[in-house]
């Protein structure tokens, strides 16, 4: 049987932490003018990083899987403030 990632994202439960994102971009102009690669946009497997028309970038921290991956690959920039959300919140993996 085949699986498809989205359908195990899906049996995941997020408890959004309202106005407590656990994750910021410290200085969005340096997405938009000085981060050619852009990776956190495609690394994401929850997709929380979007492209905007303006050449921005757009983070939401919803459904986030708290993997680490986007602190990593940002670590040219150090642009990306990461901290795991409070006790109770963020995702909560029921299926393993
Ligand atoms: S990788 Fe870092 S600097 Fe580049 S767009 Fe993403 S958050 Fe911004
Ligand atoms: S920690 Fe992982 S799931 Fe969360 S925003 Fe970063 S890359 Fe996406």
């Amino acid at each position: 049987m085949t699986i498809k990632v989205e359908e195990k994202l899906f049996e995941n439960r997020y408890r959004v932490d309202e106005g407590r994102a656990h994750i910021a971009i410290k200085a969005p102009e340096v997405c938009r003018d000085q981060c050619q690669l852009q990776s956190c946009t495609w690394c994401c497997p929850a997709g929380c990083y979007t492209k905007g028309d303006d050449g921005s970038v757009i983070l939401s921290t919803d459904g986030c899987l708290e993997c680490g991956t986007c602190r990593l690959l940002c670590s040219e920039h150090d642009n990306v403030e990461w901290s795991y959300p409070r006790g109770g919140y963020g995702v909560l993996y029921k299926f393993g």
